[in-house]
């Protein structure tokens, strides 16, 4: 395996290149602005969006290195690329070619298919792919995107018929902006938490306009509530209200109630089952580790796809010959 599995999260060997790092390292390449890919690095990699969203969370960075998607740059004897991964504004993949030719990619989360506020992952070809696996169980199928928003507009059109006020459950950066424009897209009107309005202003500062106004506390006729999915940020005192989460983990019977929300939609910004298998095989990697949520799960399933795969946390085996055996299984860390 070309990377370490450590403390502090993935680590290029031979190298001083961690794939985001959770705790503050020398060098990091950041694959997105989430809370659990960042922390305040001596130096961040990583687009100008991410570095920009990642600094409105952990503060100001002392060396940031925006890159463009497909602009190769020179790290000692590394070469980094940027490319697409869909989920949020900004996030990307990374390739890296090793001096003997070796090429590792790195996914960071992804999420394939058309976004408003966000570029359309590519599939870059490599010899090694580390791929994330939240749903990287056979039972995550998501319904097209664009079909699960049509019917939340559906859902809050109804309420806002019956009088009701249509709250809106997403987490605050990336689906809370893609929501708002889909629904925008759909006639709705927003009106954000402030959590969200002030990621919404950096988007747009980004280039990406996003149409919600801020909630002050009071809802206007015809709006739609978004506010992030914890309890202490629901809006207060303004009549009746339904409230319905967006999340991939909607496919679950406990989706809605994990939330505290009444409903829960298929919202996903991260690949499906079936997509993560596409995408390993599309990559023509000869090596997959797979990491995050059910990777054990994903990588026996593409073993059973004949693809050499395995969880990071997995030990590979060798036999007497060098040649690598099954990986001995053991529990990973479940999100
Ligand atoms: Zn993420």
């Amino acid at each position: 395996m070309p990377v370490d599995w450590l403390k502090g999260g993935l680590k290029l060997q031979g190298a001083a290149l961690w794939f985001d790092a959770r705790r503050q390292a020398e060098v990091s390449f950041v694959s997105h602005a989430h809370t659990d890919h960042i922390a305040r690095h001596a130096r961040a990699i990583g687009t100008r969006e991410t570095l920009t969203l990642m600094q409105h969370r952990v503060g100001a960075i002392d060396v940031t290195v925006p890159l463009a998607y497909r602009q190769p740059w020179a790290l000692g004897d590394l070469t980094l690329e940027l490319f697409p991964a869909g989920h949020v504004l900004g996030a990307a993949q990374v390739r890296v070619t090793r001096p003997d030719g070796h090429r590792i990619v790195y996914t960071g989360d992804f999420s394939p298919g058309a976004f408003l506020t966000a570029t359309r992952a590519e599939v870059p070809d490599c010899d090694t792919l580390i791929m994330e696996s939240t749903f990287g169980h056979p039972k995550y199928r998501f319904p097209p995107r664009e079909q699960v928003y049509d019917e939340v507009a559906a859902w809050c059109r109804r309420h806002l018929l019956q009088g009701v006020r249509p709250v809106l459950l997403a987490y605050s950066l990336g689906k809370s902006q893609e929501s708002i424009q889909q629904l925008a897209a759909r006639g709705l009107k927003v009106a954000a938490h402030e959590s969200i309005h002030a990621i919404s202003a950096l988007y747009a500062d980004l280039g990406v306009p996003i149409d919600a106004r801020r909630f002050e506390g009071t809802f206007e006729a015809g709006e739609v509530g978004l506010f992030p999915p914890f309890k202490k940020h629901r809006p207060r005192d303004v009549g009746p209200v339904a409230t319905a989460v967006l999340t991939g983990w909607a496919l679950e019977a406990w989706g809605a109630r994990r939330a505290g929300a009444d409903v829960a939609f298929p919202v996903s910004d991260h690949a499906d089952y079936p997509s993560l298998v596409a995408f390993a095989r599309a990559s023509g990697a000869r090596e997959v580790i797979t990491l995050f949520g059910f990777a054990d799960e994903l990588a026996a399933g593409l073993r059973r796809e004949g693809l050499f795969a395995r969880a990071v946390t997995e030990t590979l085996q060798l036999d007497l010959f060098g040649q690598a055996a099954a990986p001995r299984p053991r529990r990973s860390r479940r999100r």
